[in-house]
C-alpha cells in the first residue's frame, strides 16, 4: 500500500541525512521533493502545495532548535502533517441507537457490499450487536445473493423484498423486522451506478430522508484517486455524509484518495477496508496510516 509515496518521501528524507544542520536551502529542496511526491501519489495540488507550505514554515520555524537532525525532524513534520490532513484523531462511529440505522452509499464496485458485510461482522464480534443487513439494490437481484452469500459467512440475517421495486419501503419494513426481531442494528447496501446519475441520487436521498440514519457512510475505491475525491463530493453534496469508507487498501493504490478525502469533503475517514475477508476491516487511525506511509 502506498509503495511508491513510500519509497519517494523516503527519498525526500535521505537527501537530508548527509546535512548536519538545517538550513534554508536543504527545507527548500525537501519540500520540493515531497511535493512532487504527493502530486504523484495523485493528491490535488492545491492539497500537496498547502500541505508543503505548512511544512515549510513548521520547519523554518523549528530550525533553531537543532535539538534532532534534519532528517528526524522533517520526518517527525511530515508525520503531524499527514496524520493532521487526514484527520488528525480517530473518528467516531455511532452505532447506538434502537435500532441504529448505517446507510451505506457509493458507486457500484466500490465495494458496498462487501464493506456491509464485513462492517455487520465487526459489529457483532467487537461491539456485541445484532446486526441486520439490508438488501435496498432494486436493480440488481444479484446484489441480493451477494449480501446473502456474505451474511451467511458470518451468521447474520438479511432482509430482501425480491419483487417490491421501491427501495425506500424495503427500507423502512427493514426498520419494523429489526424492532420485531430485536437487532440493534440495519445496515442498508443501497444500490450504486458505474457514474453518478440523478435518479441514483434522488433515490438514496429519498431513503435518508425516510429512514433518519445514524450514520451514513460513503464507500469509496481508494484505487480511483482523484476521481474517488470528485465522487466523494458529488454524494456530500446530496447526503451530507458522516463518513467514508476507503476500500481496496491491499491494492496497488497511490495514497491520494486517503490524503484529500478529508480535506475536500471535511468528512473523516471512519474504517478502511483492504481485502474480501469479512475480517479485513479496520476502524481508521489518522496517525496510524501516517506512520505507515512513512515506513
Ligand atoms: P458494490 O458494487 O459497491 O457493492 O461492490 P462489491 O462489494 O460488490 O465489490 C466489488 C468488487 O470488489 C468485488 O469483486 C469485491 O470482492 C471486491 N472488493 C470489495 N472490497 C475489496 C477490498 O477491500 N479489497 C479487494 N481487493 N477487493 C475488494
Amino acid at each position: 500500500m502506498f509503495n511508491s509515496l513510500s519509497e519517494r518521501l523516503e527519498g525526500a528524507f535521505k537527501n537530508l541525512k548527509g546535512e548536519a544542520k538545517i538550513s534554508d536551502l536543504n527545507i527548500a529542496n525537501t519540500v520540493k521533493d515531497i511535493r512532487r511526491a504527493l502530486i504523484d501519489a495523485d493528491v490535488n495540488y492545491k492539497i500537496a502545495k498547502e500541505f508543503t507550505d505548512k511544512v515549510k514554515d513548521k520547519a523554518l520555524g523549528e530550525k533553531v532548535l537543532n535539538a534532532i537532525s534534519p532528517g528526524q525532524l522533517m520526518v517527525k513534520i511530515v508525520r503531524d502533517e499527514l496524520t493532521e490532513l487526514m484527520g488528525g484523531t480517530e473518528a467516531n462511529f455511532n452505532s447506538s441507537g434502537n435500532p441504529a440505522v448505517i446507510l451505506i452509499a457509493g458507486l457500484q464496485g466500490s465495494g458496498k457490499t462487501t464493506f456491509s458485510g464485513k462492517l455487520a461482522n465487526y459489529l457483532k464480534t467487537k461491539k456485541g450487536k445484532a446486526p441486520l443487513l439490508v438488501a435496498a439494490d432494486i436493480y440488481r437481484p444479484a446484489a441480493i445473493d451477494q449480501l446473502t452469500v456474505l451474511a451467511n459467512q458470518i451468521g447474520v440475517e438479511v432482509y430482501a423484498e425480491r419483487d417490491n421495486k421501491d427501495a425506500v419501503a424495503i427500507a423502512q419494513n427493514a426498520i419494523n423486522e429489526a424492532k420485531t426481531k430485536n437487532k440493534n442494528v440495519v445496515i442498508i447496501d443501497t444500490a450504486g451506478r458505474l457514474a453518478i446519475d440523478e435518479t441514483m441520487m434522488t433515490e438514496v436521498a429519498n431513503i435518508k430522508n425516510a429512514v433518519n440514519p445514524t450514520e451514513i457512510l460513503f464507500v469509496v475505491d481508494s484505487m480511483t484517486g482523484q476521481d474517488a475525491v470528485n465522487t466523494a463530493k458529488a454524494f456530500n453534496d446530496r447526503l451530507n455524509f458522516s463518513g467514508v469508507v476507503l476500500t481496496k487498501l491491499d491494492g496497488d493504490t497511490r495514497g491520494g484518495a486517503a490524503l484529500s478525502i478529508k480535506y475536500t469533503v471535511q468528512k473523516p475517514i471512519k474504517f478502511v477496508s483492504s481485502g474480501e475477508k469479512m475480517e479485513t476491516l479496520d476502524v481508521f487511525y489518522p496517525d496510524r496510516m501516517a506512520q505507515r506511509i512513512l515506513g
